[in-house]
């Protein structure tokens, strides 16, 4: 199994790659994938992987030549996006991010395995996918989603601390904070909604190996021969809750059966619509650059 990864010399993918390598014990290519400047780092990993001895690896290859790279992929995971930096606004960082996701969407589409998974970390994260969906002019829109295990992960662990424990937590909407969490008390939305920003301010850095350890239970679900039930932002065509057609939103999700539908209560249901207004306005910025010009 290929997989491909941008963003590779960042910090996620260096927690990330021996997690997969420890889960996942079938033939693995892996495919590394960043910014011209950071190929020298890039080949720094490539040894460390070589030193890790998995003998499942079969081979890496690394660069920033996102065609060849992205050739064959059955798996893409995409961490790569630009942070906000000093002085720039929401709206900066979110047209940024969509040109570069609306130009891997294409390449990924022309050239990838025609039956590739894609998962997209690097936020943005929903408008992210949605850019890489439209990138590719549709044809992958069923195989791309957005990475919501980490909030389900925290709804779990918040439910767990509160001595509530449930077999089975979904959370809807947008991964930001407008996000909320299925049958659950405020407090555990708020939870949800403040976690990434609290580790950030006692860290000085983005949650890394908890997204890590998210990607690898999302990719462990999606491709497991039996029936998987999560939560992951999806496109949204179709969906039995109303919510805009052309967003890649966050719902209850079987890989079997696909979009899940469950009864919302009114309060749900208000809050289903504030996470989609969200959404759109992300997708209204994110589109004015890429068709101005
Ligand atoms: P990082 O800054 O350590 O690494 C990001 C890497 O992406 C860098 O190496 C950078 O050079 C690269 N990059 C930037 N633009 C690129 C492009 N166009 N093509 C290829 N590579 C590119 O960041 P990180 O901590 O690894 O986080 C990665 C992303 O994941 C961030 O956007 C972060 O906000 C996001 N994140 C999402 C979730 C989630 O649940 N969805 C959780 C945590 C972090």
């Amino acid at each position: 199994m290929k997989i491909a990864i941008t963003g590779a010399a960042g910090q996620i993918s260096y927690a990330l790659i021996p997690l997969l390598l420890e889960r996942f014990k079938f033939p693995i290519e892996l495919s590394l994938i960043d910014l011209e400047e950071k190929v020298g780092q890039l080949r720094g990993l490539e040894m460390e992987i070589e030193d890790f001895c998995f003998p499942q690896v079969k081979n890496v290859a690394s660069g920033s030549d996102e065609k060849t790279l992205f050739k064959g992929a059955d798996v893409a995971i995409f961490l790569g996006a630009k942070p906000r930096g000093p002085g720039m606004e929401r709206g900066d960082l979110i047209t940024t991010n969509a040109a570069t996701f609306y130009r891997q969407g294409k390449i990924l589409a022309d050239v990838a395995n025609p039956n590739v998974k894609a998962i997209v970390v690097g936020n943005p994260a929903n408008t992210n996918a949605l850019m890489l969906i439209r990138g590719g002019e549709y044809r992958l829109k069923n195989q791309i989603q957005a990475l919501m295990r980490l909030d389900q992960n925290r709804a779990k662990s918040a439910l767990n601390l509160a001595a509530k424990q449930r077999e089975e937590v979904f959370v809807f909407g947008n991964h930001s904070p407008t996000i909320f969490v299925h049958e659950a008390t405020s407090e555990v939305t708020e939870f949800v909604r403040k976690r990434g920003a609290e580790v950030i301010k006692a860290r000085g850095v983005s949650s890394q190996a908890s997204a890590a350890k998210a990607i690898v239970d999302h990719l462990e679900d999606w491709m497991s021969k039996d029936e998987r039930r999560y939560s992951a932002a999806l496109y949204s065509e179709k969906n039995p809750y109303g919510v805009d057609e052309d967003l890649v939103f966050s719902f209850p999700y079987s890989n079997k059966k696909g979009i899940l539908k469950l009864p919302l209560s009114q309060q749900e249901k208000e809050m289903l619509l504030i996470t989609e207004d969200e959404m759109k306005k992300e997708r209204k910025i994110a589109c004015t650059i890429l068709f101005s010009n």
